[in-house]
């Protein structure tokens, strides 16, 4: 098996076969973004990856395949479908095929190829929305607006895929926090994916957000603000049956939630400790990570 530079998956991927089809991300602008700065974009060679599949087919049996990196699916289905044809043929054991796919490379897909690629395996799709509010999204420069966001997801969802939704507290900074939780809340009832995965904001160096915090002009939010985010995205996001999970080693309060039925309760945990201030209930700063 041969990886490229660094290689980043779900944390629900951590027992998961990881097989490295594209290098970096084909989108690569989002402001807050370290992961591949450094790294051009590429679809790896068939043939290269046809031979990893081998050579894993021959030493492992897995029940999950990820396939990494940035955005697996914007592959062109004929490359594609045999990738998951190889994976199937010599991996053995295999249930659940992941990627990565934001708006753009969802929507090149048509219904029907999505569902090529569901009977192949491909069982969930990790989507990053980061914020539901348009203003927030133009200004991290996701190349994406809501109206795409909720248009991929139903695409994902009617094709019986899983559908991972990522959100990003404190990327609107102080000043828009409220709103782009609000609005994130209500994108997200509209989506109505299986999870939702919550990280928070750090601001690493070397990103244009990072130039933005040193300048002045975007604040990040305080341990509590991260928090009213939380509690506001939460009592905003309308879902038929869905995991909210904040166990991201970046987040201060680290929950898992079915929703609906236990919304009321996690609303209840957060208000107490906002109210409270119950600062020492919350994760220590120096144990934050990405
Ligand atoms: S956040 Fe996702 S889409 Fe944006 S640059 Fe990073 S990997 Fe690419």
């Amino acid at each position: 098996m041969r990886y490229e530079g660094i290689v980043i998956r779900p944390p629900s991927e951590a027992g998961s076969l990881i097989l490295q089809v594209t290098l970096g991300c084909s989108h690569n602008k989002c402001t807050f973004c370290p992961t591949y700065k450094n790294k051009r974009f590429k679809i790896r060679p068939l043939e290269d990856v046809k031979a990893d599949i081998k050579e894993a087919g021959s030493k492992y049996k897995v029940r999950r395949v990820f396939l990494a990196d940035g955005d697996a699916l914007i592959i062109p289905q004929k490359k594609l479908v045999p990738i998951f044809d190889d994976i199937n043929k010599f991996i053995s054991g295999v249930e659940r095929i992941g990627l990565y796919g934001n708006a753009k490379s969802i929507l090149k897909k048509t219904p029907e190829e999505l569902k090529v690629l569901k009977e192949k395996g491909l069982g969930i799709i990790y989507m990053g929305l980061e914020s539901g509010d348009i203003e927030v999204l133009n200004d991290i420069k996701k190349g994406m607006d809501t109206k795409k966001a909720i248009e991929a997801a139903k695409r994902v969802t009617d094709a019986k895929i899983l559908l991972s939704v990522t959100i990003l507290l404190g990327i609107g900074g102080k000043e828009d926090s409220k709103r782009h939780a609000i609005e994130t809340g209500k994108v997200l009832s509209e989506m109505n994916p299986d999870f939702i995965g919550a990280l928070t904001l750090m601001v690493v160096p070397g990103t244009p957000l990072y130039d933005d915090v040193e300048e002045g002009t975007f604040v990040v939010p305080d341990q509590m603000g991260f928090l009213e985010e939380l509690y506001l995205i939460l009592k905003n996001t309308e879902a038929d049956n869905c995991f909210f999970t904040s166990n991201h080693a970046s987040n201060y309060l680290p929950l898992r939630v079915r929703l609906p039925d236990q919304k009321d309760d996690a609303l209840s945990l957060i208000n107490n400790i906002l109210e409270d201030e119950r600062v020492d209930l919350l994760r220590p700063e120096s144990t934050r990570g990405l």
